[in-house]
């Protein structure tokens, strides 16, 4: 933790600073109290009144002034190291791969960024001050105490270890309250995510007192994970409190004793006294800062795990990337593949499709065409095997540089919560309206856009649900157009659309694949008019390999797949 705070070294010194002057200005009033009754009152001298009561004044004045001036800085300090937390965890979560992703809820990483980071943050202002200021006040009164009367000090420190035990124990049991904490606040947060994604199937199955019930029962988990460490601090922190107390009275037996056989007079055991009251304020702050840090601690771990966590797929030492831009000659050699160690997905695929060439794979649901697409970016690596682009290893080339090559339609293709003109420009955020305008028009979507209420600034929406699914189509067609790749992937929807909707995009996609190299899954062989080639993939391995005509002819599982969506 400590190293988020090396950039910030004045600011922490000077909360130091100013925590040392607030306790030393807390110290006064009590001696100048004992000034006030050995002096003033059992000595008579009333000249010295006035001086104590401006001394008095001052230590107050100042010492709500450091206090200030050591508040401001901590929180000065606390935000910057929240931000910086944040962005870092951000920036961490860019850099992983997408199994990453894949094998978590959303809502779960959500709540790491950002609830997760929130309970550290703990850490740097309470934690911090708390500390600081209650051990060098613990320090500060130690000294006086011992200055005073050292056996009524011993006296005073009696708790002590038993204070030290019962912190021990406490902390050995809350931060297991408080990792549970953590992960089922976590969960929740991924129920309610994933509750809203879904918030159409849940009316549609008319299932709300079911999901009400879900979200229910894990709010009551959380409740009872909760109610488990504020248990424990109600024993604990009155606990400790008590044996603070008897320690005070044992001093004060001793002390009147002492009085008494005046060994002390009665000003320093009144002063004796106040300090020893201020002797278990910072020990029980310490208490209290250490049951927060138990909680910031379990966030903490959280938070590291993903600025810890080792992307799978990452770029190799030394990977250089080519001066020019690809041809886009793309070959899969003897690839195999699988997601789980158990269940192998692609096995032996060799394929090798020429720059500018356009091939479509087709195949039964569950082939693995779309994971065959998903390596070419690398969102994972192969596991046995290689793919190349122009003959060089995808695994060889900076990663920045590989994706820079390659234009990725989804199936279901993302739109960000913006504006359309934002996510056309996402394929080139440095292109000008003529340039992005052009893209819409090869991508046949200009027209419905000009249409829109706003035209190309009309607001559509998260995932871009305010526009049907062959307009989300096309406007991912024209970013991929404006970024101008040599390579384009594309997987084909697989919702119906109308005829004339159909036509567009392939419209469109013609325009797309014009000149590069296209690998497009089609799910409706119509869309395959116009490529070159078709691969069949079938099991996880390529069973056919042709054109249109020859395949038909040879009567194999393409020929099955075409008389299936025919009807011929
Ligand atoms: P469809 O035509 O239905 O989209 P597909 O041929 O594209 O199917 P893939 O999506 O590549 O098939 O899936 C191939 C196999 O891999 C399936 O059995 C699927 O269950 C499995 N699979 C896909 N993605 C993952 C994943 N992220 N983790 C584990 N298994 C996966």
């Amino acid at each position: 933790m400590l190293q988020y705070l090396r950039p910030y070294r004045l600011m922490v010194l000077g909360t130091f600073l100013f925590a040392g002057l607030t306790t030393a200005f807390e110290l006064v009033p009590a001696w100048l109290v004992k000034i006030l009754i050995d002096e003033v009152i059992q000595g008579d001298q009333v000249q010295l009144l006035g001086w104590v009561f401006a001394g008095l004044v001052s230590a107050y004045v100042l010492r709500n002034l450091s206090s200030s001036l050591r508040i401001r800085l901590n929180n000065t300090l606390e935000q910057q190291v929240v931000h910086d937390l944040h962005v870092q965890v951000f920036g961490a979560l860019q850099r992983l791969s997408i199994s990453f992703f894949e094998n978590r809820p959303t809502g779960e990483i959500m709540s790491r960024v950002l609830n997760d980071t929130e309970h550290m943050q703990r850490i740097f202002v309470d934690g911090l001050e708390g500390v600081i200021t209650a051990g060098l006040t613990l320090i500060g009164i130690m000294g006086v105490l011992f200055w005073l009367n050292w056996k009524l000090a011993l006296l005073a420190l009696v708790p002590i270890p038993l204070l030290i035990l019962g912190a021990m124990g406490f902390t050995k049991r809350v931060h297991g309250y408080y990792r549970d904490i953590r992960k089922g606040s976590a969960e929740l947060n991924a129920l309610l995510q994933d509750a809203l994604a879904g918030i159409r199937e849940t009316m549609g199955f008319n299932r709300q007192a079911y999901e009400q019930d879900r979200f229910g029962r894990k709010s009551d988990r959380c409740r009872q994970d909760t109610l488990k460490a504020m248990y424990l601090w109600s024993f604990y922190s009155p606990g400790m409190t008590l044996l603070g107390s008897l320690g005070g009275a044992l001093v004060l037996w001793f002390g009147v004793g002492e009085a008494l056989a005046k060994h002390l007079s009665v000003g320093e055991l009144v002063m004796f006294v106040s300090y020893l009251a201020l002797f278990y304020v910072p020990i029980n702050q310490i208490h209290s800062v250490n049951h927060m840090l138990q909680h910031a601690l379990a966030a903490s771990e959280r938070v590291f795990d993903i600025l810890d966590a080792v992307p799978e797929v990452h770029d190799r030492p030394g990977a250089t990337a080519p001066v020019h831009r690809l041809s886009g000659a793309v070959a899969f050699h003897d690839v195999g593949f699988h997601y789980r160690m158990d269940v192998p997905i692609l096995k032996h695929i060799s394929l090798s499709v020429r720059a500018g060439e356009r091939v479509a794979l087709v195949g039964p649901s569950g082939a693995g065409k779309s994971t065959t697409l998903k390596l070419i970016p690398r969102f994972y690596d192969v596991t046995t095997g290689a793919i190349t682009i122009d003959g060089y290893d995808l695994r060889e080339l900076p990663l920045s540089f590989l994706r820079s090559q390659i234009g990725l339609v989804q199936q279901e293709p993302f739109l960000f919560n913006g504006t359309v003109r934002e996510n056309i420009l996402y394929g080139n955020l440095s292109a000008g309206q003529e340039a992005m305008e052009a893209a819409a028009r090869a991508a046949r979507a200009h027209e419905f856009i000009a249409a829109l209420p706003d035209g190309y600034d009309t607001w559509i929406g998260e995932r871009g649900v305010k526009l049907s699914v062959g307009q989300r189509q096309r406007i991912s067609i024209a970013r991929v157009l404006l970024k101008d790749p040599p390579i384009v992937l594309f997987d084909e929807a697989t919702s119906n659309i109308d005829t004339e909707t159909e036509v567009k995009i392939r419209e469109a996609l013609n325009e797309l694949t014009k000149g590069r190299t296209t690998i497009i899954i089609a799910h409706r062989l119509s869309t395959i008019q116009d490529v070159d080639r078709i691969v069949v993939v079938a099991q996880g391995r390529v069973v056919e390999d042709g054109t249109h005509d020859v395949l038909l002819d040879k009567g194999g599982v393409y020929a099955g797949l075409y008389e299936a969506q025919f009807q011929v």
